[in-house]
């Protein structure tokens, strides 16, 4: 009797532990079953997403391509390829202090900028920020242009500007604005429409700088608005001014944009009104650059339909800071919705831009040797806690597909504009490539956010821009880093516009 009781419950202990074993066996199958689907998921973004040098090589093309189209007639492209009348860059050799007024949101900078013509140095600058008061956003253009004016004379007012130069010049200023214009002269532009929460709806249609320079006349102020352009402009006017064999400027933040030195003679769609300068700077307006050879997986598509500019800066959705911190948020969420690798599916995951570019950075560069801050970022932002390591992996290498295909988009972006004006070392758009041309030192300046803070990003760029071109070539492609061509930029472009260089055209 005893016997048999000893036997049935050792029979009944072994089943329980075979059903355990099977249990555990069946949960690391079902763990195994949706780790693998997760990868999958991550596996055809990576497939998609790839950028062979040879598939950068036809985006080059089809950038060059447009390029053309853009330049041959008004709508041509979906590059706008804006004429800026920018035809003077500042080479380095302007004196005087020349003024500044960025205006980009909802707050302006002020700025003065002494300069000696001595070797392209910047002797000193003053810099000022300030908030426009909200009611102004959507008030008249009278008030709104009173109250820049006010604020630019007790600037100018506060000076120390007494050197003898200063006194005997008139002062000028740059103007950066950074909304759709139609630019009729260096200093002159129709506002198109209001973007970014402004509406002072009697503005639109009018000439933005006579506005300004209206306002300061009234407020006694004597100073010239000598230039209107955006922050790209301002940036290659700043990176010529130290380097003279600056071609090209490249803005990589929040957005995305490109400009660069054109012949006038290529500028097909304006001939007759181009007829005094041999070349001007052209805004291309890149971050609305479309071809079907740019690798475009779901996940753009879908981003691009809930965008409230469906259609519209294609180019800039794949690339720029405002998207990419999304575009990987989207991913995770599909990885979430196929498989249980991040446990619940948070609600977090279904917010549009809760993950920024910042955020994927920094999971993407966490050298921790247990990824904490892909931990962190997880918990605290999207709020999935205890995230294994292997799946905190799995995420930074989901910020490394999307990272880079950005950034050698951007080189193949950047290398197009040099096939479009002959520095790629081939003969240009329709010529093959020359190995004896001998090739001349090329600098594109480069600025934003995204660019100076993200190393990898910077890395994955330089590294497909050694690619596209070829070792021989690529050492003759300098990529300089200026700072604050928006605003320093602006303030040079005041001088090489200045009325006071009668000599200078
Ligand atoms: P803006 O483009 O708004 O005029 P910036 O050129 O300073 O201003 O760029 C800011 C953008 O750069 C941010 O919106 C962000 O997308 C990106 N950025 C800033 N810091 C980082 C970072 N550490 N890593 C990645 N991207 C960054
Ligand atoms: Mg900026």
């Amino acid at each position: 009797m005893e016997r048999k009781v000893v036997v049935v419950v050792a029979v009944s202990v072994a089943a329980v532990a075979c059903g355990m074993a099977a249990a555990a066996v069946g949960w690391r199958v079902r763990k195994r079953r949706e780790w693998k689907k997760a990868v999958r998921v991550v596996r055809e973004v990576e497939e998609e997403c790839e950028t062979s040098v040879e598939r950068l090589r036809q985006v080059v093309d089809a950038m060059a391509v447009e390029m053309h189209a853009g330049l041959a007639s008004e709508g041509g492209s979906k590059l706008k390829m804006l004429l800026t009348h920018v035809h003077n860059l500042p080479n380095g050799s302007e004196r005087g202090t020349y003024y500044a007024l960025d205006l980009e949101g909802t707050y302006f900078r002020v700025l003065r900028v002494h300069l000696n013509g001595q070797q392209s140095a910047i002797l000193e600058h003053e810099v000022e920020l300030q908030t426009i008061p909200q009611h102004l956003l959507t008030s008249t253009s009278k008030d709104f242009f009173d109250f820049i004016a006010s604020s630019l004379k007790e600037f100018v007012e506060k000076e120390g500007d007494d050197s003898e130069l200063s006194v005997a010049r008139r002062k000028e200023l740059g103007f950066t604005f950074s909304f759709p214009i139609k630019q009729i002269s260096v200093c002159s532009g129709i506002l198109i429409t209001w973007t970014k929460g402004f509406s002072i709806v009697d503005m639109v249609r009018k000439d933005v700088p006579a506005c300004l320079q209206e306002a300061l006349v009234q407020k006694g102020l004597d100073l010239r608005v000598a230039a209107l352009v955006n922050d790209t402009v301002g940036t290659l006017a700043l990176g010529h001014y130290h380097d003279a064999d600056t071609v090209a400027a490249i803005v990589i933040g929040t957005s995305t944009n490109a400009c660069y030195l054109e012949r006038t003679d290529a500028i097909i769609k304006c001939q007759g009104l181009l007829t005094t300068s041999r070349s001007m700077v052209v805004n291309m307006e890149w971050g609305n650059f479309w071809s079907s050879h740019l690798p475009r997986t779901s996940y753009d598509i879908d981003l691009n339909a809930e965008s409230p500019n469906p259609n519209d800066q294609g180019f800039e959705k794949m690339i720029s800071g405002m998207y990419l911190g999304d575009i990987v948020r989207r991913i995770i969420l599909k990885m979430s919705l196929e498989s249980d690798i991040l446990g619940h599916i948070s609600s977090k995951f279904s917010m549009p831009f809760i993950l920024s570019t910042p955020m994927i950075a920094a999971m993407h560069e966490d050298d921790s040797p247990n990824l904490r801050e892909v931990e962190r970022i997880l918990k605290d932002i999207l709020e999935v806690p205890d995230v294994p390591l292997k799946v905190r992996k799995l995420m930074m290498k989901v910020c490394g597909i999307v990272t880079r295909r950005a950034a050698r988009l951007a080189a193949a972006g950047i290398v197009g504009i040099l096939k479009k004006i002959g520095r790629d070392g081939s003969g240009g758009i329709t010529g093959g490539r020359r190995s004896d041309m001998k090739m001349r030192r090329t600098v594109v300046a480069i600025e934003g956010g995204l660019y100076s803070n993200y190393t990898l990003f910077r890395e994955y760029l330089h590294e497909a821009l050694h690619e596209i071109l070829g070792e021989d070539i690529a050492k003759h492609v300098i990529l300089k880093v200026t700072e604050d061509g928006s605003g320093i930029g602006t303030a040079l472009l005041a001088a090489s516009h200045s009325s006071n260089n009668v000599d200078r055209i």
